[in-house]
């Protein structure tokens, strides 16, 4: 059994304050300060350049990726990280595209987060005309998979109420009609198991920086299944992909398997602190902490709906459908947040009216959920949102 206790010990929470935003940005873990500073004095300040080999810098992508893998459920060797999860996004919905030259649609719903859909279509942009970006709702996907779908591309939990896609049963009716899936794992790694593998997914991508605690700005992960890992055409072809980069070749050769999908230069110090988060996550089983979070979601429910009578659940009620957060609708939604916070519950709003918490079992539990849901009652009931200071829109909501 996973002792959540221990796990919560090893993060740094700010005193009086309960993080239900951990869906948003993980809080940090406590080694990652002095495993960012070793890498900063011992490794940048002391090994200079001669730190790409003698501080693994080079083999670090894939590295943690494989440590990613275990959380995803993917097989050794085809999981690494890098960039940000919008290029990892082009990156596997250009080199699914391209396994699919004679059909022209991709498919993805309205749930699925701006930049996912942005993406494709400036790729789609740049390939010519004939292609479109098929957007349909999130339960009408199976029934829009037609021999026409060159990609299904999906976020298999929906950022604004946490709506659930059924990866095994999509990926399965995706193949059945020709086409490939590309799974975009941003609110699933970390939040309950995910079986690419098992569930025959052919390309997912997802970040670090949410449920995984590696820190604003920590680098994505992508994974392409070992029958296509030889075959991808990556399009963002950078040296770093290419199969002897030292080799200063002037053609472009893509490396081996998911080496390929490497670009550029990986972001050292960022990844330091990936290395600390993944530490705890070692000691994690996640079907301990999928227990764990249905618990403390329902728990959330339960005592918002006994207290709240104007906040109407956004999320499903099923937690079977359900990631690891839970949403509200309120139309002052923003200005309930803002009290929220001022209060020292700290979760997040999406337009147009969405209260969202995010419950991560590793740092939050049943005490913390008790006492969000006490500080959510009162601000309803005696309506401390409704003060002109709480409605004044930040740049980052
Ligand atoms: C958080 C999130 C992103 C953000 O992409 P970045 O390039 O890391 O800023 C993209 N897609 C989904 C589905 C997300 O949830």
């Amino acid at each position: 059994m996973t002792d959540f206790a221990t796990t919560k010990a090893l993060f740094h929470l700010p005193e009086g304050m309960i993080y239900l935003d951990g869906n948003s940005l993980g809080p940090l873990p406590k080694t990652a300060a002095t495993r960012v500073t070793r890498t900063v004095e011992a490794e940048w300040g002391e090994m200079l350049i001669t730190g790409w080999n003698k501080a693994g810098w080079m083999a670090q992508p894939s590295v943690l990726g494989d440590r990613i893998g275990r959380l995803i459920g993917a097989e050794p060797g085809h999981v690494t990280t890098g960039d940000t999860l919008s290029i990892k996004v082009y990156q596997a919905l250009a080199a699914a595209l391209e396994m699919r030259p004679d059909r022209r649609v991709i498919l993805s719903d309205n749930g699925n987060f701006p930049s996912d859909l942005y993406m494709a279509e400036g790729l789609l942009r740049q390939l010519g005309s004939g292609y479109e970006l098929r957007v349909v709702d999130p339960d009408q996907v199976a029934d829009a998979l037609t021999d026409e779908i060159a990609v299904m591309m999906l976020t298999q939990v929906d950022y604004r109420t946490g709506r659930m896609h059924d990866m095994a049963d999509l990926t399965a009716r995706a193949h059945a009609v020709g086409a490939l899936t590309v799974w975009d794992l941003a609110h699933s790694a970390g939040a309950f198991p995910v079986h690419l593998a098992r569930d025959g997914a052919d390309f997912a991508v997802g970040c670090t920086y949410k449920y995984l605690n590696a820190g604003p700005g920590a680098p994505a992960f992508i994974y392409v299944a070992p029958r296509h890992a030889e075959r991808v055409q990556p399009a963002l072809s950078g040296w770093l992909g290419h199969e002897a980069p030292f080799a200063f070749d002037l053609d472009y050769r893509p490396g081996a398997r998911i080496e390929r999908m490497r670009v550029g230069t990986p972001p050292v110090l960022q990844m330091a602190a990936l290395e600390a988060s993944l530490d705890i996550w070692d000691q994690v089983d996640l079907d301990d902490l999928r227990a764990a979070s249905v618990a403390l979601c329902e728990q959330f429910i339960a005592g918002v709906e006994a207290t709240c009578p104007d906040l109407v659940l956004a999320s499903p009620r099923d937690a079977a459908q359900r990631g690891s957060q839970v949403s509200f609708h309120f139309a002052d939604g923003y200005a309930a947040m803002q009290a929220l916070i001022a209060h020292g519950v700290i979760g997040d709003f999406r337009a147009p009216d969405i209260m969202r918490f995010g419950f991560t079992p590793l740092f939050i539990d049943a005490g913390d959920v008790d006492q969000a849901i006490a500080i959510l009652g009162e601000i309803m009931r005696d309506r401390l949102w409704d003060r002109e200071a709480y409605k004044i829109r930040a740049a980052v909501t």
